[in-house]
C-alpha cells in the first residue's frame, strides 16, 4: 500500500524521510560491482575454492539444514575456539569474537565503546569504512593524517592521540589502501598514548612480508587492544562473511552486549568451520598472490612508476605520466580491467590475483600509457 502522496512506484525521496540530520546527503559505501573480465578492485582472493573444500562446505551446510527451525549457537563457541586455534598465541574462545565480516566486528566495537558524545580517530588514507562505521554509530570521527609518503611516525601518531583523547583509535596494518604495515614502534606509541580502545585492523595480515609482526603478540596485558581479522581475503571467503577479533576476555564480553541475538547464522558458522578445517588448502593461495603482488611492484617500478611498498594483496601506484587517476581508471575499464580509485589524486589501487590477471592488467596499463 502506498502512503499519502506516494505512487506505488515510489516517488518519495530520501529528503522526504525523517532521516537523521548527520546522514542527510550521504550515499552508501559502494565499490562498483561490474561484470568485467578482470576484477581487481575489492581485494578479493581471485582463486575459487578448491573442489575438496567446496564439498566439505556443502556437507557441513547440509548437516545444518534440518535444524534450521532452531536458532544458531548464539555464542558461536565452536567457531570461536577454532579461530583461536588458527591464531595461536595461546588464545582461546574467550579471547575471540566472530561476526558477519570484520566490518560488523568494528561496528560492534563502536557500538560498545563509541556512540553519541564519544570520539574515534584514524589516520588517513586508511580503510574508508572506519569513518562510515563511526557515522552510523553516531561517533564523532577525527580524521588524522598519515605522512605525505603514507608512513606514520610514532611521534606523530602519539601527538594526534594526545591532542584528541579519542575513545577509540583505528589503525590499519597492513594499511588499506597504501599497503604497508605499521612500524612496531608506531603501534607501541599508539598503545601507550591511547586513553581508550585501540583497534588494529589486520584484514591483510596473512599477506605481510616476512618479519612483519602482528598485534596479536601485544595482546597479553593490554585489555583495551582489539585485533580485527577476516576470512574474506587470505581464506578466499569474502562471500561467506566471516570476520573476527582477538582481544582480552572483558572486551569480548563488552561487544556481546551490543551484538544482535543469533547474529551469525548456523549456515555461516558451519561454512566457516568447514573452511577453517581446510585452511591449509585455502591459505595455499597466499604465497601465489604475494608473488603477483611483488611482480606488480617490481614491474611498475622497472617502468619508472612510483609504487607504495605492500604487505597486502594489493598495490597502490601513481598513475603514469602524473595523469588524472579517474581517466586512467576509465581507460583500464575500457580494456576490461577494473581497479580501484580510492579518491587519492593521482593514485590507483590494484588487487593482486592470478598470473593471468597480472598479465591482463600490465598489458592494459601499457596500452593506456602509450596513449598518454
Ligand atoms: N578492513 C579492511 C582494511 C578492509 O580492506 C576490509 C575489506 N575491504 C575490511 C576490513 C572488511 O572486510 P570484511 O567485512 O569482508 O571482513
Amino acid at each position: 500500500m502506498s502512503g499519502p502522496g506516494e505512487s506505488a512506484t515510489g516517488s518519495t525521496t530520501l529528503d522526504d524521510l525523517p532521516l537523521r540530520a548527520d546522514l542527510r546527503g550521504r550515499t552508501p559505501y559502494g565499490a562498483p560491482q561490474l561484470e568485467v573480465a578482470v576484477r581487481l578492485n575489492t581485494n578479493e582472493n581471485s582463486y575459487p575454492l578448491p573442489e575438496a573444500v567446496v564439498e566439505a562446505i556443502a556437507k557441513a551446510l547440509h548437516g545444518e539444514l534440518a535444524d534450521l527451525n532452531r536458532y544458531p549457537d548464539r555464542d558461536a563457541l565452536g567457531l570461536r575456539a577454532e579461530l583461536a586455534d588458527y591464531l595461536g598465541h595461546g588464545l582461546t574462545a574467550g579471547h575471540v569474537w566472530a561476526a558477519n565480516g570484520s566490518n560488523e566486528i568494528q561496528q560492534q566495537i563502536l557500538q560498545a565503546f563509541g556512540g553519541p558524545g564519544r570520539t574515534a580517530l584514524g589516520f588517513g588514507p586508511a580503510y574508508s569504512m572506519h569513518p562510515l562505521l563511526a557515522l552510523g554509530t553516531a561517533t564523532r570521527w577525527v580524521g588524522a593524517l598519515r605522512d605525505p609518503d603514507f608512513g606514520l611516525s610514532a611521534a606523530a601518531a602519539a601527538a594526534e592521540i594526545e591532542r584528541h583523547r579519542p575513545d577509540v583509535v583505528f589503525v590499519c596494518s597492513p594499511n588499506n589502501p597504501t599497503g604497508t604495515a605499521l612500524a612496531p614502534a608506531t603501534l607501541a606509541a599508539v598503545l601507550d598514548a591511547a586513553p581508550g580502545i585501540v583497534v588494529v585492523d589486520e584484514a591483510y595480515a596473512e599477506f605481510a612480508r616476512p618479519g612483519t609482526p602482528s598485534a596479536l603478540e601485544l595482546l597479553p596485558g593490554r585489555p583495551r587492544l582489539a585485533v580485527s581479522r577476516t576470512m574474506s581475503k587470505a581464506f578466499g571467503f569474502a562471500g561467506g562473511r566471516l570476520g573476527y577479533l582477538a582481544a582480552g576476555p572483558a572486551l569480548v564480553q563488552a561487544v556481546q552486549i551490543v551484538r544482535l541475538p543469533y547474529h551469525l547464522s548456523s549456515l555461516t558458522q558451519a561454512a566457516a568451520r568447514a573452511a577453517l578445517a581446510h585452511r591449509g588448502a585455502l591459505l595455499a593461495t597466499v604465497e601465489a598472490i604475494k608473488e603477483q603482488r611483488d611482480r606488480f611492484v617490481a614491474t611498475l617500478r622497472a617502468r619508472g612508476m612510483t609504487v607504495a611498498d605492500s604487505d597486502a594483496n594489493f598495490v597502490l601506484f601513481r598513475v603514469p605520466g602524473g595523469g588524472d587517476q579517474q581517466n586512467v581508471w576509465r581507460a583500464l575499464l575500457d580494456r576490461g580491467v577494473l581497479v580501484r580509485d580510492v579518491g587519492l589524486p593521482g593514485w590507483l589501487r590494484v588487487t593482486a590475483g592470478t598470473p593471468a590477471e597480472t598479465d591482463a592488467f600490465l598489458s592494459a596499463l601499457s596500452a593506456v600509457e602509450a596513449l598518454s
